[in-house]
C-alpha cells in the first residue's frame, strides 16, 4: 500500500496532485481503498451505510469503512455501533421508566435484569448472588 506523499511523488497529473494534496489536509496517510482517500462514497440506494430499505438512487455517504477519515488506518466513529448503542439505551430507559411505574416484590430485580441483558452487560461482571430466572 503506498502512502499519500507516495502517490503525490509519483504523479504528474495535476488533477490527482490537487486530490493528494486536499487527502493530506485531512490527515489522510494510506488512502482507504472503499473511498480512495475521499471520506465518502457512492452507495447503490438511498440507506446508504445504514442498509436496509432504500430508494432506487445511487446516493452519496460516509464511508462505511474509514467512517469518514478517508484513511485505511484511522477510522471514524463507527455509524452502525453508535446507533446500535442509541437504540440499547432507549430499550434501557424504556424498561427502567416503565419499571417505575410497578410496584411488588420482585419487579425490581426483574427490571434491573432486563437493562442490563439491554445493555449488554457481560455477565461474569453480575453479582455472584445473582441467580437467573427472577419473576416478573
Ligand atoms: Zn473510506
Amino acid at each position: 500500500m503506498k502512502s499519500i506523499h507516495e502517490l503525490m511523488r509519483e504523479t504528474t497529473d495535476p488533477f490527482r496532485q490537487g486530490q493528494y494534496s486536499l487527502m493530506d489536509m485531512m490527515g489522510v496517510e494510506y488512502p482507504c481503498d472503499k473511498c480512495s482517500g475521499k471520506g465518502v462514497r457512492a452507495y447503490g440506494s438511498t440507506a446508504t451505510w445504514g442498509g436496509g430499505i432504500g430508494g432506487q438512487a445511487i446516493t452519496n455517504g460516509v464511508c462505511d469503512v474509514c467512517w469518514g477519515t478517508g484513511d485505511y488506518y484511522r477510522h471514524g466513529m463507527d455509524l452502525r455501533v453508535l446507533r446500535s448503542k442509541n437504540l440499547m439505551e432507549k430499550k434501557a430507559a424504556s424498561l427502567a421508566l416503565e419499571g417505575l411505574e410497578t410496584d411488588g416484590e420482585h419487579h425490581k430485580q426483574w427490571y434491573l435484569e432486563r437493562i442490563l441483558e439491554q445493555l449488554s452487560i457481560d455477565k461474569s461482571l453480575w453479582p455472584d448472588s445473582y441467580t437467573e430466572g427472577i419473576a416478573p
